[in-house]
């Protein structure tokens, strides 16, 4: 049998190096939307999808979680140039139908890069790949889910599967989802903010009492100071500009933190103002601090021991001292911790000079309406838990927490991957869900955690998971340790995917294997009760509608909801208490069983419908703190510091302008000035004269962890403005290198943002 490769091929694409951009968005934005819209769309359903995206009552983003204005939507557009490759990939007029797999083996299509396998087009139909074959074929959606339902029932535990879920799943697909696996037997619902934001959950439920940001899209308009820590929005969430430029025109100041000086972070060129157009855009970060990979608590301390000399200096003028002791718990042991810290050895770690750091005390030092936002930068690494957890003491000093314009905001990157947490795809189950579950259905749910994603591998590649379900998403290429992840998935009896696109989680598979097409978020939805919508939760807890214009791109497609249903009633038969027919049949059942569960959610059917949605209830916006104490708690943190050798260096994974996660749009990185080429390592030049290395020279990474070497070939070298000892590459090719154990403390975080490794001349 012919190697089906589990990594993205190692060819190059013949690289283009250019200056790196001085500002974000503008005219180029503009025509690589329009450029995207015309290559991949047809044009009246191109007009159609973007007036309705992001707008009232119209389609959500399907790409990250970005709030939306309250108020007024823009007429021009309310979505960004990823906004527009997002559905352009997802409403193409590419259709992939059966015959393509016919003409096309497994091994075959392995081959192939990420990119084209992206652009194959719409899945059409339910297909399967019998054991022992290489070319999937169509099947009939009853006998997929007799197949599911039969491996389901033939396992020894409901513990050998595994449902694993990725951020677009809506609530309502979430909800039944986790009803179904937890009827089933199992809470073995892994999902995808287990590998970005599960490190902010866990640090923020500790700290303030709920794992979710505290402000509005407003505050930021309304902040004094914005600290941008571990985060590239100018690609990852683009329309977070116009809010920075708002803050920035009210006079608010900007202090960005990343060891990459990203162009959409130091100027934005709004599409939308033709004045900035003309005149070249607003300066954003008013102070940039490039700190060293991993180098954010030792900043943060800091920052916070110069705060303590300023405050000796201005008392009362500097710290908020009747937050401190009205709200908050453990600041006298904190300070004893912290005073441990001399500013020399904070400094050394932060990779940053005193003069750096107190440019950046000077500019919060009085002020008090402070936002700290952040994203895997600061979520990715061994102490990514830690991270957030001092960027809470920093907040909780100066009182900036539960006030308009100040608190904490994790910006998430995947549009509905809070809602389907709050829709309890958790592994990690609270009591009071299942209490509540129990109550409401009549069935005991398992009480025993499952399995997060890094368990949930390791079961597989041990053979104690033997059925992978995943609800959406690029498994293989989005979790670490890629070859060893490539063998958990084929030691699997069966695998299944729920997808619109073609992707290379469909190539590693287990002995059998399923694709089920389903809808997209521009598509409509007909089900018994007519036409459906469905709702999403943004990063900022505000949930909303979010309703189909297109006719699906083919008459087999299912909705997420309606294949939950096929599944579990040929799985769950007889036993099960829920009435899935009636559930599918008008979504408005799935809220109302919602409304009966999930605290926050009262009246939802008539809220959600409400144009802008609702805010969920979050008690550190109003500066309540659901913890332990009752207080918001100060918390001692560590900082890893790595003993590098010379040939060895810390790596970073980031995405290129031209990606979304996996999904890879085109090949070029055009902020950073590299084109047409996704295999490259981007060095320090003084690294490179030190290791005798060369522009565009291609070299093999190496990773080694637990003994066990991990190779990455034949990347190129690109010099690049990032601090000495540190290198970033893109992933999903760099993934090869993160070592599964090598995971974040509590959270389990793939730590993918401090990788150490060497790299060899060829
Ligand atoms: S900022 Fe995010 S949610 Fe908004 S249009 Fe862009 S990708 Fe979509």
């Amino acid at each position: 049998m012919k190697k089906i490769h589990a990594q993205p091929p190692e060819d190059h694409t013949g690289i283009k190096i250019k200056k790196t951009s001085k500002t974000g968005v503008g005219m180029p934005a503009i025509l690589s939307s329009l450029e995207h819209m015309r290559k991949y769309m047809n044009a009246a359903d191109a007009l159609k999808v973007s007036t309705k995206l992001n707008q009232k009552g119209g389609i959500d983003c399907p790409g990250c979680a970005w709030p939306d204005p309250d108020d007024d939507r823009s007429r021009l557009g309310e979505y960004c140039e990823n906004g527009i490759k997002a559905i352009a990939e997802e409403a193409t007029k590419k259709r992939l139908k059966p015959d393509f797999f016919a003409k096309h083996s497994i091994a075959e299509l392995s081959e192939w890069s990420d990119f084209q396998l992206g652009k194959t087009g719409r899945l059409t139909e339910p297909m399967i790949l019998e054991e022992g074959v290489d070319h999937y074929q169509p099947i009939s959606w009853e006998k997929a889910f007799q197949l599911i339902g039969h491996e389901l029932k033939g396992l020894d535990s409901p513990d050998e599967a595994v449902f694993y879920t990725s951020g677009r799943t809506s609530n309502e697909a979430a909800f039944l989802y986790q009803l179904f696996v937890r009827e089933y037997g199992t809470n073995n619902l892994p999902d995808c903010s287990n590998m970005c934001h599960e490190s902010s959950g866990k640090g923020l439920s500790q700290t303030v009492g709920i794992g979710k940001g505290s402000v509005r899209l407003t505050d930021l308009y309304e902040a004094e100071v914005i600290i941008i820590m571990g985060q590239n929005p100018g690609t990852n969430h683009p329309r977070m500009l116009s809010a920075l430029e708002k803050c920035k025109l009210n006079g608010g100041k900007i202090i960005t933190v990343n060891p990459l000086p990203e162009a959409g972070l130091m100027n934005f060129t709004n599409p939308q103002s033709p004045v900035k157009m003309a005149t070249g855009g607003t300066k954003l970060t008013d102070l940039f601090l490039q700190v060293k990979v991993n180098g954010d608590v030792a900043l943060l301390k800091a920052m916070m021991l110069l705060l303590l000399e300023e405050e000796k200096n201005a008392p009362g003028k500097v710290l908020d001292k009747d937050f401190i002791i009205s709200k908050t718990n453990g600041y006298e042991d904190f300070i004893n911790d912290l005073k441990k810290y001399s500013l020399d050895q904070l400094c050394e770690a932060s990779g940053l000079s005193k003069s750096e750091i107190l440019r950046a005390v000077d500019l919060i030092k009085y002020k008090e309406k402070i936002i700290i936002c952040w994203a895997m930068g600061l979520t990715q690494h061994q102490n990514g838990v830690d991270n957030i957890r001092e960027v809470v003491n920093l907040l909780l000093m100066k009182g900036s927490i539960g006030k308009r314009g100040a608190g904490t905001c994790p910006v998430r990157g995947h549009s509905n991957v809070q809602g389907d947490r709050t829709m309890g795809i958790w592994e990690a189950p609270p009591k009071k869900l299942l209490d509540k579950i129990e109550s409401v259905f009549g069935f005991k749910p398992p009480r025993e955690h499952g399995f997060a994603v890094v368990d949930a591998i390791q079961a597989m590649y041990d053979k104690k998971a033997k059925v992978f379900f995943a609800m959406g998403g690029n498994f293989i290429s989005a979790t670490p340790d890629t070859e060893l992840t490539a063998k958990a998935l084929q030691n699997c009896d069966l695998t299944v995917h729920v997808s619109t696109k073609l992707n290379r989680s469909h190539l590693i598979h287990g002995k059998r294997a399923l694709i089920l097409p389903c809808l997209g978020r521009t598509e409509q939805d007909y089900q018994a009760g007519g036409e459906q919508f469905v709702s999403v939760e943004n990063s900022m807890g505000v949930v909303h509608t979010s309703q189909g214009v297109l006719p699906p791109s083919s008459e087999h497609l299912l909705s997420e909801p309606a294949i939950v249903a096929g599944m579990a009633m040929a799985t769950l038969g007889n036993r099960t208490k829920i009435d899935w027919i009636n559930m599918i049949s008008n979504y408005d059942n799935i809220r109302n069983a919602i409304e009966a569960i999930i605290p926050g959610f009262e009246n939802y059917n008539e809220r959600v419908r409400q144009p802008e949605g609702f805010y969920l209830p979050n008690g550190a916006r109003e500066g309540t703190f659901n913890t332990k104490s009752g207080k918001a708690e100060f918390t001692i943190n560590h900082f890893t510091d790595f003993e590098l050798n010379s040939n060895e260096y810390l790596m970073i994974t980031i995405r290129s302008h031209d990606q979304y996660n996996t999904t890879i749009y085109g090949l070029d990185d055009r902020y950073r000035g590299i084109y047409n080429e996704r295999r490259v390592v981007l060095m320090n030049k003084k690294d490179m004269k030190k290791n005798n290395l060369n522009k565009k020279e291609s070299v093999n990474l190496v990773s080694e962890y637990d003994g066990v070497e991990r190779v990455a070939r034949n990347f190129l070298v690109v010099p690049y403005d990032i601090p000495e000892g540190c290198v970033a590459t893109y992933f999903p090719e760099a993934n090869v290198l993160v070592p599964l154990g090598l995971q974040a403390r509590v959270s389990k975080t793939p730590a993918s943002k401090s990788v150490v490794i060497r790299i060899n001349k060829r």
